[in-house]
């Protein structure tokens, strides 16, 4: 059936064509360019004056190619967090005044720069993360879309709402809230760190940005194109450094108002737990953005579409060596064609290639370091007798290459079915129905991502009725949810909700005022001339 368009949609930034060889050339060229300027180099970007001998050194290495040496950034630490915050909390009595329209004009010229820089900044995410370079093209794409899409929200958020009566005015009006932190995870290095960025700069907010660790040069460029656009220097700090240290010590400043993180479910619940242990001297509740994990599950019918279920699959499980939040991890396929299924998984799992994700060629890359190939090297280990299926990586000796794997389960319960991995490991799991589909894939802590296979109308209809998920996929991939498109965010312990990329984002950024005039009265006083 025809699907109704909406006229309305916001249009993304589009992607490169691949197919294109001159695409590919500019591509190539641009990552020897950009390997003869490595390292990176990566200072804070604050307010004052900094004493070099009380910085840290901290370097990253590609993990696709242990060789190159990406950035050395020079660290903060906790004893600096007094002095940034102070420059946010003077630079934010000026920027507050400002109106949404300077605003937004600087959050689309930001979205200008990144679009010329594109090519250095896929390069270099993938590069530093090892992200596959049309991933990487996507990374750049949303964090250009953040920009544009929330401008375009900013100017609606800030126009007063009337609600007005005979005798008295009513307005209901948004304003800045303060100081937000901004916390990174490195697995969407630019566009989850623009958008965090760049939605309460609009709000106009000050930011203190800590980014990944790992993803330091990235956020370098990315701060260099935000300078670029207008916004000044205090107004959004860069802050390298340390999570549990400098990350903490922002969180549980009793000056800031915000926070707005995106990581892992433990350091996000101790996010929410320290943000609001009053500190002496904090007067605001803060408010606290927190999007975290997900353990997400496909349910494939008995009745689905097997071809196009496998590229989903793959493309789902193992698109950025499975290093998203929406990331499939666990497969529920019926019984009745579960044997089959299985089978043609397995070839095309098998035919997928990993390798330096500097060759357009490998589907699958490394993993990010050394501390994640450990932790999944371990829990393959943990699950061996479990293996139904696994690319052999033992050939690629100088990045951080971990064996995809397909595992097969049969214990609800077991971790394999509740952890997230973070990596590109897939575990299959035959349901009896799809009911009993639909309650394998909510007895999770998490409600991320999840997707159903299926031509039963009455199935799909289930699904979307009793799916605890944030964002639920019919038919298709469980990944790749766009700006403006699909509102991106999940509930139970996946998060608060905040749903990036859809239109009431901004709202977490701003302090509503509600003002009331009473208009029946007799005139102003005398002396005040208008
Ligand atoms: P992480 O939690 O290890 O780190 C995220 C950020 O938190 C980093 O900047 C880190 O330095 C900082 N940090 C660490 N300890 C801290 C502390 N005690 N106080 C304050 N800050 C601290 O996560 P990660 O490894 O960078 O990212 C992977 C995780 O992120 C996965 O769990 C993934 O599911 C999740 N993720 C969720 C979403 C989403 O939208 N729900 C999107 C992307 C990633």
């Amino acid at each position: 059936s025809m699907t109704q368009t909406n006229s309305q949609a916001f249009e993304g930034h589009p992607m490169l064509d691949y197919s294109q060889k001159s695409v590919r050339k500019t591509v190539q060229k641009e990552l020897v360019s950009l390997q003869n300027q490595l390292p990176i180099h990566v200072t804070a970007q604050v307010g004052f004056e900094l004493d070099q001998n009380s910085l840290s050194l901290h370097r990253v290495y590609s993990p696709s190619d242990l060789s190159i040496c990406l950035s050395e950034s020079l660290y903060l630490n906790k004893d600096h967090v007094q002095q940034v915050v102070e420059c946010s909390v003077s630079a934010q009595k000026k920027w507050k005044k400002t109106t949404v329209n300077e605003r937004m004009k600087k959050a689309n010229k930001l979205a200008d720069l990144l679009a010329k820089n594109r090519t250095e900044l896929m390069a270099l995410i993938a590069l530093e993360v090892g992200k596959p370079l049309d991933e990487a093209d996507a990374d750049v794409c949303e964090a250009i879309d953040f920009c544009r899409y929330y401008a375009k929200n900013a100017s609606d958020l800030f126009t007063a709402k009337d609600l007005s009566v005979l005798g008295e005015t009513n307005h209901m009006q948004a304003t800045p809230m303060g100081i937000v932190v901004v916390i990174a995870p490195w697995n969407f290095p630019l566009a989850i760190l623009c958008g965090m960025t760049i939605a309460p700069l609009l709000c106009g907010n000050s930011v203190i940005i800590k980014p990944a660790e790992q993803s330091m040069g990235v956020a370098k460029l990315f701060y260099d194109c935000l300078m670029q656009a207008g916004f000044e220097k205090p107004v959004a700090q860069l802050v390298p450094g340390l999570g549990e240290e400098v990350g903490a010590s922002l969180v549980s400043h009793p000056q800031i108002q915000g926070i707005v993180f995106t990581g892992s479910k433990a350091v996000g619940l101790q996010i929410l737990n320290q943000a609001n242990t009053l500190q002496p001297g904090q007067k605001d509740l803060k408010r606290c953005v927190v999007e975290m994990g997900g353990k997400n599950a496909l349910i494939v019918d008995e009745d689905a579409d097997l071809d196009q279920a496998i590229d989903a699959v793959l493309s789902s499980a193992f698109g950025f060596s499975g290093q998203k939040c929406s990331a499939l991890s666990r497969l529920l396929v019926h019984q009745n064609i579960f044997d089959e299924f299985q089978k043609r998984l397995k070839e095309s799992f098998e035919a997928l290639s990993v390798g330096s994700v500097l060759e357009l060629a490998h589907q699958i890359g490394p993993v990010v370091d050394q501390e994640s190939r450990q932790r999944l090297e371990a829990v393959i280990q943990k699950h061996s007798a479990q293996v139904v299926s696994q690319i052999d990586v033992s050939s690629l000796k100088n990045g951080h290459y971990v064996s995809p794997t397909l595992f097969l389960e049969e214990d609800p319960n077991s971790d394999l079915m509740h952890q997230e991995f973070f990596g590109p490991l897939l575990t299959l799991f035959k349901i009896r129905d799809f009911d009993h589909g639909l309650q394998i894939m909510n007895s999770v802590e998490y409600a991320l991502t999840g997707g159903v296979f299926t031509r039963n109308p009455q199935n799909i209809q289930k699904a979307k009725d009793e799916c605890e998920v944030g964002n639920l996929y019919i038919n298709r991939s469980i990944t790749g949810a766009l700006v403006g498109r699909q509102p991106f965010g999940g509930f139970k312990l996946s998060g608060l909700n905040g749903k990036a990329g859809g239109a009431d984002y901004l709202h977490h950024f701003i302090n509503w005022k509600t003002i009331t005039e009473n208009t029946v009265r007799r005139g102003f006083s005398p002396e005040v001339s208008v």
